[in-house]
């Protein structure tokens, strides 16, 4: 038996999760690092995205674990899981259509919620301070009073990383963030994974082997809901078993 790796931010071990019999994530075992930007990639149907679900608790695992930070996800809610600091963004972007770029960070502030009337405008400024931080990031500075319906459809991937962002998570996960986006998006959107890694673990699922290249440290191949390889892209690339189950295809 492993035993359990404390000194990585996420330590996922045995995981498995079964629909009716049919294991989607199969006994998977995988460690992620603080200031790591991890890339998922395997064939349509591997298990990448199920594995996310795993992660955040939108999907219970059939058995294994999940620790973060020392925790044992497993079990816990989906809230309480984004609490203890993991974003996750899905496949089509969720962001609030008629409402402005800024007014979309604003909601996404965590503590706006929360705060006293009479300390209001004390901590506007912080948040205001937050939000253009953030939209500089997002390189949608320039775009902060336009309406969200308004953006491309790369700039509305941006801007629910952003919402994410001004949460701070510890973990974020992205399933697929630059399918459908123009080839300097795809640039832009890289140059953007690697600044939000540092300090956090970042876990993208890709399938654009070309972007994978441009941003990959370390790449974890599923393939039938296993881990098939892991190293980094050069390995990876002239690994016999991926080129026959997904670079050959
Ligand atoms: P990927 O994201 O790698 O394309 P998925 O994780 O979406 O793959 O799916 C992996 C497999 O698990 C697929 O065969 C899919 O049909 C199956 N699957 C995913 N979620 C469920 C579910 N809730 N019930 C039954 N089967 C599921
Ligand atoms: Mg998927």
């Amino acid at each position: 038996m492993l035993s359990s790796n404390t000194d990585y931010l996420l330590s996922i071990e045995d995981l498995t999760v079964s629909f009716d019999g049919f294991k989607a994530v199969d006994n998977v075992t995988m460690y992620v690092d603080t200031d790591e930007l991890r890339v998922v990639i395997g064939p349509n149907g591997a298990g990448k995205t199920t594995l996310l679900d795993l992660i955040c608790g939108k999907t219970a695992a059939s058995s294994g674990s999940i620790k973060f930070n020392q925790k044992e996800l497993r079990g816990l809610a989906e809230h309480k899981i984004v609490a203890l600091g993991v974003g996750r963004k899905f496949q089509t972007p969720s962001i609030y259509e008629n409402l402005t770029v800024y007014e979309n960070l604003e909601v996404s502030y965590p503590a706006a919620h929360k705060v006293l009337p009479a300390l209001f405008f004390k901590t506007t400024a912080e948040v205001d301070n937050e939000i253009r931080r953030i939209a500089v990031e997002i390189y949608l500075d320039e775009y902060l009073d336009m309406e969200a319906s308004l953006l491309s459809h790369g700039q509305k991937q941006w801007l629910e990383i952003g919402m994410l962002l001004i949460q701070d998570p510890e973990l974020l996960m992205l399933d697929e963030p630059v399918a459908g986006m123009s080839v300097k998006e795809r640039e832009q959107t890289g140059d953007l994974l690697k600044r939000i890694c540092k300090g956090r673990s970042v876990i993208v699922i890709e399938h654009d082997m070309d972007f994978v290249e441009k941003i990959a440290s370390k790449v974890t191949v599923l393939h039938q809901g296993s881990v098939l390889a892991e190293g980094n892209m050069a390995e990876i690339q002239k690994n016999e078993k991926v080129i026959e189950v997904y670079l050959g295809h």
